[in-house]
């Protein structure tokens, strides 16, 4: 690489991140000039937004999509890449709260969204995908049992075929005596995630969809017959709006802005580790263990680490943040005291208070996804096909997610109540490790 900085610092692009620096082209799109007409206008292009109009163009339709900043700028090319079916709320809880078929087709959805992903990768998979397919979520906890009867349910329930290891299995790939048993999602898998967002948008470009970057939509007005949405230097006049801007909406709808807190969540990129690698870590597959605040990672080719975590309103950067990161580390793989990190970085998510997303129509013709954080991305591609389907053919799926609706979450005290949670639920964490671990 010439230059790894290169997509680095200017307002508007992309920021400082192992996704940046490995951007496979730096296409970019125009920003909008001039008035358009459409059906479909969706507001903001991470996964979410990118999502819904690639599903618009793979069902016919011409959708136009204005992105603030560039298209993945948010949450969707920064974060940890683990792409894998069902969502951050407990699936017991889910099940309580709609019951058990309205749960089953909910998990379909992003079953579904996990074939989608792979689908629309196409020939570019090899570049797009790292590693092999799997994901293991690990038990932080030592609750023999817990684990095993926790798979058979939710194979069941969502109609997939974890499997489940015992701690010694686990812990001869993964070297560390944090962890207890563990289950493996086989068709989870490792995404360059800015790489599949930008590789969607220019998919959906070539099928017609027309798409703006640094093109912040700055006002929405409800027109007779639609609406009309403001840039800088452009209008879009639509029959229907998608806002998917998630933590990074600001004040550009108070109802679908305060429904979510912006939590941020961060990742460290680590050198590479040569044969240290192998003190602490033997498997190649993504692994985040059940911890409220869990660490993520997975490890590249030439060995380094890549660990994600941690959530916080203070917003850390640079070396403070590498130390941070760093020290969490620690305390999972002490062997690797005295390696060094190479960058870290991070990045917003958009959390609703019920950990659903929220999907559906705020009047007729203003339609809204969004508050994906912790849920992650087969969701934001579930939300793309149920609110295209929804316009284009009248498709009900999305009342789905009626239940979970646009909840006040807290602001504008927003940071706080996310940061107080954060230590409360870290608290709880750590007596019950105290109480099972000892
Ligand atoms: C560090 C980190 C790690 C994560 N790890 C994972 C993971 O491993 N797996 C997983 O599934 N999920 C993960 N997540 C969560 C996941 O990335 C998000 O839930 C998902 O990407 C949300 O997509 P989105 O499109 O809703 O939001 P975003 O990707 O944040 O996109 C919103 C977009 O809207 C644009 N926008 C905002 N306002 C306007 C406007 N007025 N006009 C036009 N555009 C606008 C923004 O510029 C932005 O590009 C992680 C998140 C972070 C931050």
């Amino acid at each position: 690489m010439d230059n790894p900085y290169k997509h680095a610092g200017k307002k508007g692009d992309y920021i400082d991140s192992y996704y940046s620096r490995t951007l496979n082209d730096d296409h970019g799109f125009a920003a909008l000039e001039g008035d358009i007409t459409t059906t479909v206008c969706v507001i903001g292009g991470g996964m979410a937004g990118v999502a819904t109009a690639h599903s618009f163009v793979e069902k016919g339709a011409k959708p136009v999509l204005l992105e603030a900043n560039r298209v993945g700028w948010g949450a969707s090319g920064r974060n940890g890449g683990f792409v894998s079916s069902g969502y951050s709320k407990g699936a017991r809880d889910i099940v309580r709260m709609v019951g058990e078929s309205h749960a089953r087709e909910l998990y379909k959805l992003t079953n579904e969204a996990l074939d989608t992903i792979n689908c629309r990768m196409g020939d570019r998979t090899d570049e797009l995908r790292a590693n092999n397919y799997g994901h293991f979520e690990v038990s932080w906890f030592n609750e023999p049992g817990v684990v095993e009867e926790y798979v058979d349910f939710i194979n069941d329930l969502m109609g997939v075929d974890y499997e489940f290891w015992p701690k010694d299995k686990f812990r001869d790939y993964y070297h560390s005596n944090k962890y207890h048993d563990a289950y493996l999602k086989p068709q989870a898998l490792q995404l360059h995630s800015l790489n599949y967002v930008r590789h969607s948008a220019k998919t959906a470009e070539r099928g017609g969809a027309r798409i703006f970057e640094k093109s912040p939509a700055t006002e929405i007005r409800k027109t007779q017959n639609g609406w009309k949405v403001f840039t800088d230097k452009g209008t879009i006049t639509a029959d229907n709006i998608v806002m998917c801007c998630s933590a990074y909406i600001g004040n550009l709808n108070f109802k679908l802005s305060n429904a979510t807190l912006p939590v941020a969540t961060y990742i460290m990129l680590t050198e590479p580790l040569r044969d240290r690698l192998r003190d602490a870590i033997e498997g190649r597959w993504g692994v985040s263990d059940n911890r409220f605040s869990s660490n993520y990672y997975r490890t590249f080719e030439d060995n380094s680490l890549f660990w994600g975590g941690r959530v916080s309103m203070f917003n850390p950067t640079g070396k403070r943040l590498e130390n941070i990161m760093m020290k969490d580390l620690l305390v999972v793989y002490p062997q690797l005291e005295g390696i060094k990190a190479r960058l870290a970085w991070g990045g917003y998510m958009g959390y609703p208070v019920h950990k659903m997303p929220q999907i559906g129509e705020l009047e007729p013709g203003f339609w809204y996804a969004q508050g994906f954080g912790g849920s992650g991305m087969t969701p934001t591609v579930a939300a793309g096909e149920v609110v295209s389907d929804a316009i284009l053919s009248g498709d009900e799926r999305y009342k789905l997610f009626e239940p979970f609706g646009l909840e006040y979450a807290g602001k504008p005290f927003g940071p706080i109540v996310a940061q107080t949670a954060y230590w409360l639920f870290q608290l709880q964490d750590a007596y019950k490790e105290w109480r099972l671990n000892n």
